[in-house]
């Protein structure tokens, strides 16, 4: 999965036992018992029913019984789901028990150990929208937005709309037979066995997965699509988009054999499944890696998109392709190692943009990984291993990078090799990964999952430095300042953080006598240690710790500015480029860090590094910054211009302001323009006016032009610009949420003209003005502000909001 917002993990903690984190793990305890082995499901489904949010569904089970005398067997099944009759063999009726989200069903007789046992479900689905199903109904002038319905799947999404076993534990094959209009295509997984037409309009695709998959990646798209074709080997490839975006769907998913091939070659395994679909949707949560038929959100870029390097192909593409090996074939025995899926899937784009475009691109990739891990820990510090964990993403692919670089690719490949052909069609723990690696390179590297694993936070390291010019060596003193705060989660487990990490780590002296760096290699292993580095030849003049940056860390290490300067200028690796940089972008009042950030924001080999180097110029005197974002906003890349149309705000003056109005005039980048527009609104309000109006009115991909003149707007309204924003309130929802914004800040104008919507002609507009009414004001506001406009509602629009707003209430308790 690969949520374009947050995580939400939907399952209730369970009630645990005062066990250590790594114990629990291991334990399995998270893992849900049960007795019986499901095998094979048959899943009809037919008359689907887009008013009722319905559809009628005949599931056939085959499961072997694990336990002598099984009288019962119990599948997970939502209670909005309506039994009609269980079958067994030969028809004959079986009672059952459906309470709750479990169906019980009595078998005829006991089945005896490792018998077979098979029965019908005969049932009328019903659903909550978003609980299972998600259905989507035409709305006549509403573009990109065809009807459809598609299934949720991930942690707990399946047993909402079909009986069958929640847990990723049992592995089982699957037919899934659906019968809708021939206008629509239905997509799901595994081999295309027959689609043919049947009286009254309707056409019955039946799918097969014929290889053993966990049942949360079970899916179903049924809608107005069409599919492209390509081939990676002699696998079939399909892209399946809706008809408006054919033109757009190639250069998007042509990635795709290319990533297949580099993935295959990488983990020594190739691509393990019969198809590989990829089919957008409307309003995904951003993408799910249903096995064979991952589920997309529906932003195929447009081609001037790529100047910017967009996300759904530089990270969502991979990242569920990936899970077709990490998470699909081999699979989490449960939610408490969903890291295993998520942090492998998160780590594998990384390795795919490193083969291809070099390490530059590769480091790249995990400094924004960095930076997420960062931002989660610091409001909840959790171990990756544990249910519920929030950091498995951006954690898991940190550490995977990580264990690369102290194992070398080829171990780590090799382990990775070992871990997926071993568990394969299978289910893993953290400790089989961990065995992977014993097993391919003969390292017990139990401390290494004990404190990244098991544990929680990262060494937090304080680093000085003393140079003894009488013995030529170089001390350094390492602390390590991260604090356990020894508290328990009111949820459960007491989560620890190690007072001292181990690591080996390099530190790399350049000296003024020049010639080559003096390296040494050291253990870290203490809360604090000093190493003393002999023999260089004169003063140092650069002193980087942890020259490869192999340890996931904060530093803080305070230099002469010179040594900084040195290594911006030679320094490889991004990650302590960008450390630098951030150093001297605090020294405002230094000439040296000006001159450095200068050189680096024209000079350095790598966007990122001009980017973030033009970027920390805007806290320096203007006639010191402002030659060189002059020449980054011409740089190449749109990263580095949009990053110097940002500083140039934040310095502003008649120049700044110049560069800026061109910028937004002629810059090809959407998000250059962005920027520039939302640097001009924060430099003149009145002088950026006709800029915002036009921005309005300019579409763009994921409209990040008109959300940065809708913010314009916000920041500074008047009643003209008022008016424009009711203008586009069709086009897309922020526009109305800013209208609701206003409307709660006193607005007049604003207020009049969001009720206005609440009657327009287009359902979406009235739904989306209903909901920013109910997001934006309090409730007595909003009630005043309907109090005229309420006669107008229309009843089915009430019914709607009410809906969301329990899904919003519920989705938060969880
Ligand atoms: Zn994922």
């Amino acid at each position: 999965m690969r949520l374009r917002t947050i995580l939400v993990l939907t399952l209730a903690p369970a009630t645990l036992a005062a066990q250590s984190n790594a114990e629990r793990v291991l334990s399995g305890a998270y893992t849900w018992s049960h007795d019986y082995d499901l095998l094979h499901q048959r899943i009809e489904l037919r008359k689907f029913d887009w008013d009722s949010l319905a559809f009628d569904g005949t599931v056939k089970t085959t499961a072997l019984s694990l336990r002598p005398g099984l009288d019962s067997l119990i599948l997970d099944m939502s209670k909005w789901l309506q039994v009609r009759s269980v079958t067994g063999t030969g028809g004959a009726k079986l009672d059952f028990v459906h309470t709750s989200d479990s169906l019980v069903v009595r078998l005829a007789r006991p089945a005896g150990f490792r018998d077979t046992v098979r029965f019908t479900v005969d049932y009328y689905g019903k659903v909550e929208q978003g609980r299972g199903l998600y259905f989507f109904k035409e709305e006549p002038g509403r573009p990109h937005r065809p009807q459809q319905v598609y299934s949720g799947g991930g942690t707990d999404g399946n047993p909402r709309w079909i009986p069958t076993f929640g847990g990723p534990t049992d592995k089982e094959t699957w037919e899934l037979i659906a019968t809708v209009p021939t206008r629509y295509t239905v997509v799901s997984n595994g081999r295309l066995v027959s689609d043919r037409r049947v009286a009254g309009g309707l056409h019955t695709v039946h799918w097969s997965q014929e290889r053993p998959a966990s049942t949360y990646l079970i899916s179903l798209v049924v809608a107005p699509l069409v599919k492209l074709t390509d081939r990676w080997r002699k696998v079939p490839l399909e892209y399946y988009i809706y008809p408006e975006d054919s033109a757009l769907a190639r250069p998007l998913f042509g990635v795709t054999p290319d990533m297949m091939e580099t993935y295959t070659r990488l983990t020594g395994v190739p691509y393990p499944w019969a198809k590989y679909a990829q089919t957008t949707v409307a309003d995904f949560i951003g993408g799910m890696e249903n096995v064979t038929a991952t589920t997309l959100v529906d932003w195929l870029p447009d081609r001037r998109a790529y100047l910017d390097r967009p996300w759904f192909q530089h990270s969502l593409i991979p990242h569920e392709l990936a899970h077709q090996w990490f998470g699909d074939l081999v699979t989490t025995e449960n939610w408490a190692n969903y890291w295993l899926n998520e942090g492998m899937a998160e780590f594998m784009p990384g390795q795919y943009w490193g083969v291809k475009q070099g390490r530059h691109v590769e480091d790249d990739y995990y400094i924004d990984e960095y930076r997420k891990y960062i931002q989660t820990d610091a409001r909840k510090r959790m171990p990756l291993a544990t249910y519920n964990s929030n950091n498995v993403y951006p954690k898991g692919a940190l550490v995977l990078q990580m264990l690369k670089k102290l194992l070398g690719p080829e171990r780590f490949w090799s382990a990775m090799n070992r871990y997926l052909t071993r568990n394969a069609y299978g289910t893993a723990n953290s400790d089989d990964l961990r065995q992977a690696v014993l097993d391919a390179t003969g390292l017990n590297l139990g401390w290494f999952w004990s404190q990244w694993i098991y544990q929680a936070g990262y060494p937090q390291f304080a680093v000085s430095a003393t140079y003894d010019s009488a013995a030529s060596a170089l001390t350094l003193t390492v602390k390590q300042t991260q604090v356990d705060t020894a508290k328990a989660d009111s949820t459960g487990p007491r989560f620890t953080v190690p007072l001292a990490f181990t690591a080996p780590v390099t530190i790399r002296v350049g000296t003024a006598q020049g010639g080559a760096d003096v390296i040494a290699r050291r253990q870290i292993d203490r809360r604090e240690q000093s190493f003393r580095i002999d023999g260089l030849r004169g003063q140092p003049t650069m002193v980087v710790f942890d020259d490869d940056n192999s340890i996931l860390k904060s530093l803080d290490f305070n230099q002469p500015t010179p040594w900084l300067a040195n290594q911006l200028a030679r320094e490889e690796d991004l990650w302590n480029r960008d450390w630098a940089i951030q150093q001297l972008g605090q020294r405002t009042a230094d000439t040296l860090a000006a001159a450095a950030l200068r050189r680096a924001a024209q000079t350095a080999d790598y966007d990122l590094t001009r980017a973030s180097a033009a970027g920390w110029l805007r806290g320096f005197p203007a006639d010191v910054a402002l030659p060189a974002l002059r020449a980054a906003v011409r740089d190449t890349s749109s990263r580095v211009r949009e990053s110097a149309v940002q500083a140039l705000g934040a310095i502003g003056g008649r120049e700044a302001w110049t560069i800026v109005r061109a910028a937004w005039k002629d810059d090809p980048s959407y998000e250059v323009r962005a920027a520039a527009l939302t640097a001009m609104a924060h430099l003149s309000p009145e002088g950026s006016r006709e800029a915002v109006v036009l921005g309005l009115r300019t579409p763009s991909y994921r409209d990040v032009i008109q959300n940065a003149a809708i913010i314009a707007v916000l920041q500074h309204p008047d009643s003209g610009l008022i008016s424009e924003l009711d203008r586009i309130a069709g086009q897309q929802p922020l526009a109305t949420i800013a209208l609701a914004v206003l409307a709660a800040r006193g607005d007049k104008q604003a207020a009049d003209l969001i009720v206005k919507r609440l009657d327009d002609e287009r359902s979406w507009v009235r739904a989306w003005a209903l909901e920013a009414i109910s997001r934006e004001l309090d409730p007595d506001d909003a009630l005043t502000l309907l109090r005229d406009a309420l006669p107008k509602v229309r009843r089915e629009d009430v019914r709607a909001a009410i809906s969301a707003a329990i899904d919003k209430a519920v989705s938060s308790k969880q």
